[in-house]
């Protein structure tokens, strides 16, 4: 079910919770004179910021959360659009929604992420942003969206949830739009049960963003602040007890990703040499994925099917969670009428969320299987695949098990 960091939970992030739990000193903000106050959170945001290269760091509850206050922050409500990929988890949509305005949903193309084209083409007077998710540890064409982006006056959101780590041209993910954010829920890269993380260079919208985060307040909220809150906020607050998790975590961030990286390349190598016939997923940047799958396109749906059966696994059209055509929270608008919960109003009519809308991501979906080398999890369908602590022999063999399944249509 987790993914990687689940695997390496250890002595690291004990003797960081106790020490949080010894001090009984269990939220975010405090003296620096106290010598109860260990700072987790805070050195988590300096942390993450410093390594990826981002100027400001915000904690927050959840990738949801971070998503939220990204949108919110950027001042982004009703009226608005936003242009997402129908390829994604809905927390991509429902933040959206969340703040008022309308997900659009675009293709994606054989990357599995956004096509550039298709963002293009779903541009209208009404859009304000571009949320390019990194599905599956892989980058989305940035180059190109940020060049669409710039070209229209768009904001380009990073929904970077899960790709913490993967990098893009050499950049960190999350570091190249105007804000990026990250979730540590217990399939992404770390991860400590929930939380979430949002960076920025802009330091007006960090600090919009943290008042957004926390009822209007100022960053590090050290004092009464009595007529300088001018934001309605809310509390998305991450605690002292998960700052402490994700540092230990965070600090393992690079052997794991090697890990990741080496049993990739075993895996994938057994099934070039095998199977010379077999697609995998289009990279767009190699060096720069997180390698937490392994994803092929088989030749068509019916292959794909048959294959995803005998390895008792899903294609990804019908691996259920990520796929707009499964996502009944948006389809046909019947949960988003007038008086449904974060809508009073009726939706905007000119918007639809049908299945086969897509025909584009629908043919890549059918054709593709997940494999999972870090994330096991049959909600992205890679129940099929090895995990982190595989040894050699375990990955040869279920590298051979899809070589046998396959190879009557791939070889
Ligand atoms: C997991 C995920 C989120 C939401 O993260 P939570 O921490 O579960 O709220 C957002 N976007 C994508 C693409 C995700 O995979």
């Amino acid at each position: 079910m987790p993914g990687p960091g689940y695997y390496f939970i250890g002595e690291d992030e004990e003797r960081e919770v106790l020490e949080v739990i010894r001090s009984g000193h269990l939220n975010r903000y405090g003296s620096e004179n106290d010598p109860k106050f260990k700072k987790k959170v805070f050195t988590l945001e300096h942390e993450v910021a410093k390594k990826f290269g981002g100027k400001y760091g915000l904690a927050v509850t959840s990738g949801t959360s971070a998503l939220i206050v990204a949108l919110a922050a950027l001042r982004i409500g009703p009226g608005d659009e936003v242009i997402c990929p129908g390829y994604t988890f809905i927390a991509s949509m429902s933040s959206v929604i969340t703040v008022g305005a309308v997900p659009v949903l675009a293709e994606i193309d054989e990357s599995l992420n956004l096509d550039p084209k298709d963002v293009e083409r779903k541009i209208t007077a009404k859009t304000k942003a571009i949320l390019a998710v990194h599905m599956l540890g892989n980058p989305c064409a940035l180059a190109e969206l940020k060049a669409i982006a710039d070209k229209h006056g768009l904001y380009l959101i990073e929904d970077t949830a899960q790709a913490f780590g993967g990098k893009y041209r050499g950049k960190y993910l999350g570091t190249i739009g105007k804000i990026g954010t990250y979730s540590f829920n217990v399939y992404k890269t770390i991860n400590a049960g929930d939380g979430g993380l949002i960076l920025t260079d802009d330091e007006d919208l960090f600090k919009t963003a943290f008042a957004v985060h926390d009822q209007g307040h100022m960053p590090l909220r050290t004092g009464l602040e009595v007529g300088n809150r001018s934001v309605v906020g809310q509390n998305f607050r991450m605690n002292e007890l998960t700052g402490a998790v994700l540092l230990a975590q965070f600090r393992k961030l690079d052997p794991l990703l090697e890990r990741l990286h080496t049993i990739k390349k075993q895996f994938k190598d057994i099934l070039t040499a095998e199977l010379p016939r077999l697609e995998f997923r289009k990279l767009n940047d190699e060096k720069g994925e997180i390698a937490t799958l392994l994803t092929v396109l088989l030749p068509s749906k019916e292959d794909a099917d048959e294959i995803a059966t005998k390895l008792g696994t899903k294609t990804i059209s019908h691996s259920g969670w990520h796929v707009y055509s499964n996502m009944e929270q948006i389809l046909g608008k019947k949960q988003l009428a007038a008086g449904a919960p974060f809508r009073s109003k009726e939706f905007p009519t000119d918007v639809v969320y049908e299945k086969g809308m897509l025909p584009k991501t629908d043919a890549i979906l059918n054709r593709a299987i997940n494999i999972s080398i870090g994330v096991v999890d049959g909600g992205l369908g890679s129940a099929f695949g090895v995990n982190p602590l595989s040894t050699e022999k375990e990955i040869e063999e279920a590298a051979m098990k899809f070589v046998a399944a396959a190879s009557y249509c791939c070889k």
